[in-house]
C-alpha cells in the first residue's frame, strides 16, 4: 500500500490526514489486534519508519505527534513496552529484511512481548565482559549461561539476548545479538524480590536453550553495535509514560487498558523510583511545613532542577525530530533524573522526618514516601549507572581522555573474570 504523506508534510497536514483516516476506520467495537493490523497497513504504526515496515517515511517528530493524536481522537496506538521501545528500533536498524518482516509486526500489534537479557552476575556496567555463550549447532544456536535483573522476563515471549560466540577475539568483537524465544525448556525464569517488596526483575538461567539460526540481529560477532543502539534507546525511554486512553466503552479500548494495566503492574513503583517531585508541595502542605523557610528553599531548588531537566529533554527531542539519533545527550538526561530523584527523596525526608520510614495506614502520603526512599537507588543503576553515564559524557561529549581499559585489546579467553 502507498501512502500520501511525504517528507514535506507538516504537522497540520499529518493531523488532518490521520483524523480523516481514523474517522473512516476506527470503531470502538473492533478487536485491538485487528485495529493495530490496520494501523500497520496504513503506515500509522511508526510513521517515521519506511513504508515497507509499517511507516510512512516521515520525519522523527511525526511518531510522537501521531501517537498523541490517536489518543486525542479516542483511539489506540502501538503497545507500550520494551518490545516497541527497544527491540523494534534495534531490529529495524540492524536486522535483516527477513527478521524485520517476521519480528516487527507482532511487536507492533502487541502479539509478542519482549524483555532484555543483557546483564549477568559478572557483567553489568562492563556488559561487554559477558560470558553467556552461544554455539552454532546445525540449524540453531545453543545457549548456556545466566542473566540477571531482567525486567518482565517472567511474562515475555521473546528476548533481546547478547551472548558470546567467539572467545578468541577482544571482548567487544565476539558478541552476537539474538532474538531468543522465551517459551522453551532451556529457559528458566526466577523472580527476585526487592527491598521495596515488589518483584519486577528476574534471574534467567539458560541451559541448552535453542535459537533458530537466522535469529541473529546484525552480523555474527557484531552484536555490540546493536546492543549500543538498544542502550541508547533505553536511556531515552527511562521515563515510562502510560498512555491516557479514553475511558469510553468499546472492545479495543478495554483491551488496550487491560494491556497497559498488565504492563505497568511491573512498573508500579517506577514513579517512586523517580522520587515523586510532583508530590513535594502537597506533602509539605499536608505536613504543615510549607511555610518553613528551609523547606521552601529545598522545594524551590528541586523544582528548578526538574524544570531545567525538562527543558534539556525538550532540546534533545527537537534534535531527534530534526533527524539526529539518540546519543550522549541521553546520558545527561539520565544523570539529571538520578540527581532529581535523590534530591526529591531528601526533600520528602526533610518534610516527614522519622515518619518517612513508616508504611501503612497514617504514614506520610499513604506509604509513598517510604517507597520513594527504598526505590530511588534503582534510578541511578537501571540502564547504566551514574558513574557510567559520567564516563560517557566525559569521553564522548567533553573529549576527555578515556579511562584505562586493560582488557580491551586481548582475546576474551585471556581476560581474568569474576565468577
Ligand atoms: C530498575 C532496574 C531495572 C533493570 N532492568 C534490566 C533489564 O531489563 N535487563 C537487564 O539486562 N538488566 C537490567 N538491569 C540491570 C542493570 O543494567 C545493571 O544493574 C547495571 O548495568 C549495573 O550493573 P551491576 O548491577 O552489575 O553493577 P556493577 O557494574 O557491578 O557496578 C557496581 C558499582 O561500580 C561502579 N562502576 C562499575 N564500573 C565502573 C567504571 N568503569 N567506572 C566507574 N565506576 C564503575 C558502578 O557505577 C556501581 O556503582 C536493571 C537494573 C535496575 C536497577
Amino acid at each position: 500500500m502507498t501512502h500520501q504523506a511525504t517528507d514535506a508534510a507538516g504537522p497540520d497536514q499529518i493531523r488532518a490526514e490521520l483524523t480523516e483516516w481514523v474517522q473512516q476506520h476506527w470503531s470502538p467495537d473492533i478487536a485491538l489486534r485487528d485495529w493495530r493490523e490496520q494501523l500497520l497497513q496504513a503506515g500509522w504504526a511508526v510513521p517515521s519508519w519506511p513504508q515497507r515496515w509499517h511507516g510512512r517515511g516521515l520525519p522523527g517528530w511525526a511518531d510522537e505527534l501521531v501517537a498523541s493524536e490517536l489518543i486525542r481522537l479516542g483511539a489506540v496506538g502501538v503497545p507500550v513496552g520494551s518490545g516497541t521501545w527497544l527491540a523494534a528500533p534495534t531490529i529495524l536498524a540492524h536486522g535483516s529484511d527477513e527478521l524485520r518482516d517476521r519480528l516487527l509486526a507482532p511487536i507492533l500489534t502487541g502479539e509478542q512481548t519482549w524483555c532484555q537479557l543483557f546483564s549477568e552476575p559478572g557483567a553489568g556496567s562492563d556488559l561487554a565482559g559477558l560470558s553467556t555463550s552461544a554455539v552454532l549447532d546445525g540449524d540453531s544456536w545453543v545457549v548456556n549461561g545466566q542473566k540477571v535483573w531482567n525486567t518482565s522476563a517472567h511474562h515475555a515471549d521473546m528476548a533481546m539476548l547478547v551472548a558470546r560466540t567467539d572467545w578468541s577475539v577482544p571482548k567487544h568483537q565476539g558478541i552476537t545479538y539474538f532474538a531468543l524465544p522465551m517459551h522453551q525448556p532451556g529457559v528458566e525464569v526466577r523472580q527476585l524480590r526487592q527491598m521495596n517488596f515488589h518483584a519486577s526483575f528476574n534471574e534467567v538461567f539458560l541451559t541448552e536453550a535453542r535459537i533458530p539460526r537466522d535469529n541473529v540481529i546484525g552480523e555474527v560477532g557484531q552484536g555490540w553495535k546493536a546492543a549500543l543502539t538498544t542502550l541508547a534507546y533505553e536511556r531515552r525511554f527511562s521515563a515510562l509514560r502510560r498512555p491516557s486512553y479514553s475511558p469510553a466503552p468499546g472492545r479495543a479500548l478495554a483491551e488496550a487498558r487491560a494491556e497497559a494495566d498488565d504492563h505497568f503492574a511491573t512498573y508500579s513503583w517506577y514513579p517512586q523510583r523517580a522520587g515523586r517531585p510532583d508530590l513535594v508541595i502537597e506533602h509539605a502542605r499536608s505536613a504543615g511545613v510549607a511555610g518553613d523557610p528551609l523547606v521552601r528553599q529545598a522545594i524551590a531548588r528541586l523544582i528548578t532542577m526538574q524544570r531545567a531537566s525538562e527543558w534539556t529533554a525538550e532540546r534533545a527531542r527537537a534534535a531527534r525530530a530534526a533527524g539526529a539519533r539518540p546519543g550522549a545527550e541521553g546520558s545527561i538526561g539520565k544523570l539529571a533524573a538520578s540527581n532529581i530523584a535523590r534530591e526529591s527523596a531528601k526533600v520528602h525526608s526533610m518534610i516527614a522526618a522519622a515518619g518517612a520510614l513508616i508504611t501503612g495506614p497514617g504514614s506520610p502520603l499513604h506509604g509513598i514516601v517510604a517507597e520513594v526512599l527504598m526505590s530511588v537507588p534503582g534510578q541511578s543503576i537501571a540502564g547504566g549507572t551514574d558513574e557510567i553515564q559520567k564516563n560517557i559524557v566525559a569521553e564522548k561529549m567533553l573529549g576527555l581522555p578515556p579511562e584505562i581499559r586493560v582488557d580491551r585489546d586481548v582475546p576474551f579467553s585471556q581476560v581474568r573474570r569474576r565468577g
